[in-house]
């Protein structure tokens, strides 16, 4: 016997809800009120999932910051982090000045 940390799999007799493969095993209990789908079916589901990387769509990135030494241009509060490096030829502002700014 060398299961080991092998999954329990349900002998079930069902069709995938998405290509109509014959299912014979499942590793968990259908529960007769949810799409059941092949292992291939839901390999692709996981791998097509938005928000969990993989490369599919655009996983919302957290914006790179700058570090920075400066003081806003309008309030003279330390500024430390930007979203975008600053050019230096231009006034930065802070991030309340800049929402006030933009309306
Ligand atoms: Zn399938
Ligand atoms: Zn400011």
């Amino acid at each position: 016997m060398a299961f080991g940390a092998t999954r329990q799999m349900y002998d079930v007799d069902l069709t995938c809800s998405k290509c109509g493969n014959h299912i014979s095993q499942l590793p968990f209990q259908p529960s007769g009120d949810r799409p059941v789908y092949c292992s291939d079916c839901n390999r692709a589901f996981r791998q097509t999932r938005p928000g969990m990387g993989g490369g599919a769509g655009a996983p919302r990135a957290p914006r790179q910051m700058f570090d920075v030494n400066m003081t806003c241009a309008s309030c003279g509060t330390a500024i430390t982090q930007l979203p975008f490096d600053p050019k230096g030829d231009k006034p930065v502002y802070c991030r309340d000045c800049m929402k006030s700014r933009r309306g």
